[in-house]
């Protein structure tokens, strides 16, 4: 069902070709929204936008990005507002982390965290300010429970989540003023790919139900991007119900 507060208005996804991203390409297409689809697999973009434009009736553009790069970034929030004619919701959702021992982590992978978790929810940001100034528009980050207690099985990806959080967060005070709202979605596992860089994807470690499905992040999303000013949902915690039972 579409959105009064959402219908017609553009969103920007990064990290969509596949899990979360892919899944909030679709609850705001469904929510009435066109939007630009991000991330570095061409294929798996292309066949999501003719899913999108097929079952929602909605314009969804490709843009090939990778988020560690600058440029390309830049490229796509301006391809975005060209093609569209401004820009309402920004997704900083690409992400990927590794879970070697620290004192065993090769350089390569902590770069790769950190410019990607890091770096790329910066130029994301950066970019998309401008534009989300003049709609009063809607920035949001995909951070993780990691981001909010100690992970001693991934510190350095833990850490780029706590980043994400402190950066959301100040930003938050930051730009609010000028009328735009922050958010940052916490969530427990989620059965997507992630993971598959280090070993078993979430979706192999995890059976259908016994953690989060992307769909239900996907619905947060849409609703942290129906807010409109004076509003803002500062962060939502999106747990399995099980996850505090070790504490
Ligand atoms: P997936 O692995 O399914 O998706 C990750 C997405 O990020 C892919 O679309 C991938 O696209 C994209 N990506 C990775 N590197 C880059 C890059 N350099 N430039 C552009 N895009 C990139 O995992 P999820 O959907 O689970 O992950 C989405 C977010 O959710 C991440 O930020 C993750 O940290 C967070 N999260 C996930 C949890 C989980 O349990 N799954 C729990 C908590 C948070 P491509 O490879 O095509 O570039």
């Amino acid at each position: 069902m579409t959105d009064d507060s959402l219908d017609g208005k553009t969103a920007v996804i990064t990290g969509a070709s596949s899990g979360i991203g892919e899944a909030t390409a679709g609850a705001l297409a469904g929510a009435g929204m066109n939007v630009a689809l991000a991330a570095r697999r061409t294929e798996e973009l292309d066949a999501l936008a003719d899913a999108v434009e097929a079952e929602h009736d909605r314009e969804a553009l490709v843009v090939p990005t990778d988020v560690t790069d600058e440029a390309q970034v830049e490229a796509l929030i301006d391809e975005t507002v060209e093609t569209f004619g401004g820009l309402d919701v920004v997704v900083a959702n690409a992400g990927m982390g590794t879970t070697e021992p620290v004192a065993e982590i090769p350089t390569e992978s902590y770069r790769r965290m950190m410019s990607v978790n890091v770096d790329g929810s910066f130029f994301t940001a950066r970019a998309a300010l401008p534009h989300l100034e003049e709609s009063s528009g809607n920035l949001i980050f995909m951070g993780s429970f990691a981001g909010q207690y100690p992970r001693p099985g991934a510190a350095v990806y833990a850490a780029t989540k706590w980043w994400t959080r402190g950066f959301a967060l100040s930003l938050e005070g930051s730009v609010g003023g000028d009328g735009v709202a922050v958010t940052v979605i916490n969530p427990t596992e989620v059965r997507t790919e992630f993971g598959s860089e280090s070993g078993d994807s979430q979706a192999e470690r995890f059976a259908e139900d016994e953690v989060t499905s992307p769909e239900t992040i996907a619905n947060a999303v849409r609703f942290a991007a129906s807010q409109h000013p004076p509003n803002t949902t500062s962060e939502i915690d999106l747990y399995r119900r099980d996850k505090f039972e070790h504490f």
